[in-house]
């Protein structure tokens, strides 16, 4: 029997595995499952046949769980899988048809949270490993698990994890923890992830909330914030915060080649959030840069004073805002952090407190490495066309692999864009999960080779 047919005939395994993995629930925000978890990952690595350990930062930061597999024919060449057991909070669980940590299985669909993001990623590699050996006796390269249980919190200590133990997660390639299908089932060759920086701006104008018929005296913190946020950002989105695109490089020939060949569904975006148009109206190739390179100052909750039912005439005493910046490749975090406050107070806002909760920045891989031509034509192979993507709108901290390990990293998987990650019913295909599966095997076949 080849791998092949042997995922063929076990993805009944595969999608009973992924529902172990889902109603184990592994919610790094709430510390709820994640001993748990890590446990049973290193149990489902046994049976596939890889063996592993639980490594150990220090209290209070979640184990990551590490397997590892040598390959007899090639033992020369490393591919390392990065992905993480832990998962987002369900609630609201409300919105949820079946429970959240159910995994049912509905036709083509196992739900549940983590079901995609990333127990399903998880499952295909595991999976795959397991196709090998159980066909060949055999992997086509070594092969590294590096699973973490915070990466839906920030991965907070992926860096010190990588710095402790560089020399045992040294490889020659890293596939990262996901990979999107677009709407029209063609998988996603992802070379970059844009970094991040996220900060709580605060402003406090009196020790107490008032009456509100003190607002002729008593200054809004509400009203200050707004206007502190007035000047961080225009209406097309551009940040106005002095040489806060100082360091980045523009987009190079071959990238905005690539861009332009990605396929861009403008039309099913819009459709799937109920909006017209874009932020400053970007369409066609613009809005597909923004995606790709665009740094971005995104509100992402703002609260003060009484927001409950009905009406409560009330004067807040502070007000506070939390903003995520997306990086771009050469923002550094900790630079921007620094042109951030010296923009509040050159425009008189020192009286605004800056918190600084994350930052990461951004990567990518080179489009001409040969580990990109390995991974394109394995998803050309198992899928049928698939895009090559210079960076992902998102955040993960491919810089620190990259950097650290100094190997190319690649995101390929079996994520459906679609399929409500981080949300109410987030689902993983099956037809993707056993297409990505197979692609996981070819991409050890080709890298092995090289
Ligand atoms: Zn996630």
């Amino acid at each position: 029997m080849n791998p092949f047919r042997y995922i063929d005939s076990n993805m009944k395994n595969l999608v009973s595995d992924l529902q172990l993995l889902i109603r184990q629930p592994s919610v790094s925000a709430k510390n709820e499952g994640i001993e748990e978890c890590s446990k049973l990952v290193k149990k489902l690595l046994a049976k596939s046949g890889v063996k592993s350990e639980i490594l150990r930062l220090k209290k209070g930061v979640a184990p990551l769980v590490y397997g590892e597999i040598k390959s007899k024919s090639n033992p020369a060449r490393t591919l390392l899988f990065y992905n993480h057991y832990d998962v987002q909070p369900a609630e609201p669980f409300e919105l949820w048809d079946d429970p959240p940590f159910s995994g049912k299985v509905k036709g083509n669909k196992v739900f549940g949270r983590g079901s995609a993001d990333d127990k399903g990623e998880l499952i295909t590699r595991i999976k795959a490993v397991e196709a090998c050996l159980k066909t060949t006796g055999d992997v086509p390269c070594n092969v590294k698990f590096v699973i973490e249980g915070e990466e839906e919190t920030g991965s907070a200590h992926i860096e010190d994890y990588l710095k402790k133990y560089q020399k045992k997660f040294s490889c020659d390639g890293v596939i990262w923890e996901f990979g999107y299908v677009d709407s029209k089932d063609r998988p996603i060759v992802g070379l970059g992830m844009k970094g991040l920086l996220f900060v709580e701006l605060s402003v406090t104008e009196s020790i107490r909330d008032a009456h509100s018929s003190l607002a002729v005296l008593i200054k809004n913190p509400a009203w200050r914030l707004i206007e502190a946020l007035k000047t961080l950002r225009d209406e097309n989105g551009k940040i106005l915060i002095k040489d806060w695109y100082k360091d980045v490089v523009p987009f190079s020939k071959t990238d905005l080649d690539i861009i332009s060949k990605e396929p861009f569904d403008e039309k099913s975006l819009k459709e799937e959030f109920g909006v017209d148009s874009f932020v400053g109206n970007l369409r066609g190739l613009d809005a597909k840069k923004a995606l790709v390179g665009g740094a971005t100052c995104n509100i992402a909750g703002i609260v003060s004073g009484y927001t409950g039912e009905g009406a409560k005439t009330v004067l807040p005493g502070t007000a506070l805002v939390k903003i995520d910046f997306r990086l771009v490749p050469k923002m550094d975090p900790k630079k921007q952090v620094m042109r951030l406050k010296n923009h509040l107070k050159l425009k008189g806002f020192s009286d605004i407190d800056v918190k600084v909760f994350h930052g990461e920045a951004a990567a990518r891989t080179d489009p001409s490495d040969p580990f990109v031509t390995q991974v394109k034509e394995a998803a050309d192979e198992s899928y049928g066309k698939s895009i090559i993507n210079v960076s992902n709108a998102g955040t993960g901290p491919m810089f620190s692999f990259a950097d650290i390990l100094k190997s190319p990293c690649i995101s390929i998987g079996s994520t459906y864009m679609f399929s409500r990650i981080h949300s109410p019913n987030e689902f993983a295909r099956i037809d993707l999960l056993k297409k990505t599966t197979k692609c996981i095997c070819l991409i050890m076949e080709k890298f092995g080779r090289s």
